[in-house]
């Protein structure tokens, strides 16, 4: 066994026979297909980057259980300087895609760590649920697992509860239950990461109505579990031109996929809910899980920001266009929105609070900047787009035409730019596209804007835990300060 998990663990252990169908096909191995290798490989980058001697350190822990160094995504703070210590591994790893593999193995590790931290609400639920919550925990930590989770229902009709769909089966719920363990039929959207990760988590994070029990479930079970079938959307890694053309789509395409239950038996020591509506919520809100996962995702929007803000100032170098009052102006909302994102980082970090024994962001600080960054995203990109102009789409179709020596002779006299050689200028809009136009960068803008909640959902997380008492405290103190006319007196 290595000193920490490295890539060739990683990849090694997706070769186990789980059932991922594309383009009509079942996958003979993730790890060899030309829809999914390279993203493996960026995933299995992030575990090489961890095992190099140089980094472990920062990296990784050592498990209080086994001796064995971690990935710190695992690592449960109890003070501030744990947490930012911890920050700092994430934010490394999310420099090595550049805050584009939203569901790298940090995000689900730190929602299962959150749920750990709040091992006393399982306790006082069912004892033997919390041994499973425990177990697991440690499991995952040892063995440095690649997590991904399914959390919401599949859209159908959204205005009917899960249990009155007209197939009370389509979102995965409990179909029977025995000594051994639960069995599991339905759906789940959407396992972003499923192809690549070692195991997934289950359950349910929409409010559930009376009725919905069955799917009122959390459990893990791993990739390969029999009968369940993930089925990939299409791949944009597939469809990479190159890597010159799409260096994003064609290194970072974390697959999304639905996931379907076809009789899954899951065993109790995996079951950490079973059929318990108040229980399936409260594991996130009533535990530091949600705080955690979405701090994770804040971490790494910050690294994605800086990267669209290097893009927008490499743009306006390519075009000549830096010095206009107008442009610097851009340039200059779009460097406080990165600010924006930074400052709420360190805010939620720095105002964070104990929950018991751990120390846990400020949970109105996050769900304020989730709300505020699913707009900002959009609106970021087209800000960056704006700056662009014909730039983006003024490329040869290919670098297969550079091969061409009459193409080549024009696009070195027409790719033109203060900054860049001609070849150059084309590589640069080539990956300024796939940040910001391609289908890649469009499933981003779709990520970034729902991966939380709708905006309704996050709007509403806002509210409930903003310190409202306070706000009206003083607009109450400030009125009780002087008088309130009378109320006229009534005639006899
Ligand atoms: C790229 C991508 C990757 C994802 N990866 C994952 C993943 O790894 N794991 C996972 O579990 N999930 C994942 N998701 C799913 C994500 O969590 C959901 O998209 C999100 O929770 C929103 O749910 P929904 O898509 O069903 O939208 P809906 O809930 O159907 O909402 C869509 C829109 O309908 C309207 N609407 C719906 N319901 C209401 C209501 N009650 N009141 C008012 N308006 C309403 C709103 O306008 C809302 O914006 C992913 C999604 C995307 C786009």
């Amino acid at each position: 066994m290595h000193a920490a998990r490295n890539g060739r663990d990683h990849i090694e252990s997706l070769r186990d026979g789980r059932d991922v169908s594309i383009n009509g096909a079942r996958v003979a191995d993730v790890t060899e297909h030309k829809a999914f290798r390279n993203a493996v490989r960026s995933a299995g980058r992030l575990y090489d980057f961890q095992a190099e001697p140089g980094h472990i350190e920062a990296m990784t822990f050592a498990s209080p259980q086994t001796g064995r160094r971690v990935s710190r995504c695992w690592q449960l703070p109890k003070d501030y300087a744990e947490l930012v210590e911890r920050r700092r591994a994430l934010e490394t790893w999310a420099e090595l895609h550049f805050g584009f593999m939203g569901r790298s193995p940090d995000h689900v590790a730190s929602c299962i760590s959150g749920m750990y931290m709040g091992l006393d609400l399982f306790e006082a639920h069912d004892s033997r649920r919390a041994a499973a919550v425990r177990d697991y925990y440690q499991f995952a930590r040892d063995r440095d697992l690649f997590l991904t989770y399914v959390i919401i229902n599949p859209q159908a009709d959204r205005s009917k509860a899960a249990h009155a769909q007209a197939d009370p089966f389509l979102a995965a719920g409990v179909v029977d239950e025995d000594a051994e363990g639960l069995t599991i039929r339905g759906a789940k959207m959407l396992g972003t990461s499923g192809i690549m990760a070692n195991e997934v988590f289950v359950t349910c994070i929409q409010p559930l109505s009376p009725g919905d029990e069955r799917q009122a479930v959390s459990f893990v079970v791993p990739m390969n579990a029999k009968g369940l079938r993930v089925l990939s959307r299409k791949s944009y890694e597939e469809h990479a031109v190159s890597r010159f053309d799409n260096p994003l789509s064609s290194q970072y395409d974390e697959n999304d996929a639905v996931l379907y239950f076809d009789d899954v038996k899951v065993p109790w020591e995996r079951v950490f809910v079973n059929q318990d509506i108040d229980m399936t919520l409260k594991q996130f809100h009533a535990t530091p899980a949600h705080v955690y996962q979405n701090y994770q995702c804040q971490i790494r929007l910050l690294v994605k920001m800086r990267f669209l803000a290097g893009i927008a100032h490499r743009i306006a170098e390519a075009n000549g266009i830096t010095a206009f009052p107008q442009v610097r102006d851009t340039l200059g909302q779009i460097a406080a929105e990165v600010g924006l994102v930074d400052g709420l980082l360190h805010g939620m970090e720095a105002k964070g609070s104990q929950a018991g024994a751990y120390y846990v962001p400020d949970r109105h600080l996050l769900y304020a900047a989730q709300t505020l960054t699913q707009q900002l995203y959009p609106k970021v990109i087209t800000t960056i787009r704006d700056l662009a102009g014909g730039g983006l789409i003024m490329v040869p179709s290919s670098v297969a035409d550079f091969d061409d020596s009459g193409l080549a002779a024009i696009i070195d006299k027409t790719q033109k730019s203060p900054v860049f050689r001609p070849q150059e200028r084309v590589k640069f809009f080539k990956l300024a596209w796939d940040a910001l136009g391609s289908e890649f960068a469009s499933r981003h803008v779709q990520y970034e804007m729902f991966y939380a909640g709708a905006s309704f959902v996050t709007r509403g997380h806002s509210y409930r835990t903003f310190d409202w008492a306070k706000c009206k405290g003083m607009v109450d103190e400030l009125m009780a300060s002087y008088p309130t006319p009378a109320a006229p007196q009534r005639n006899p």
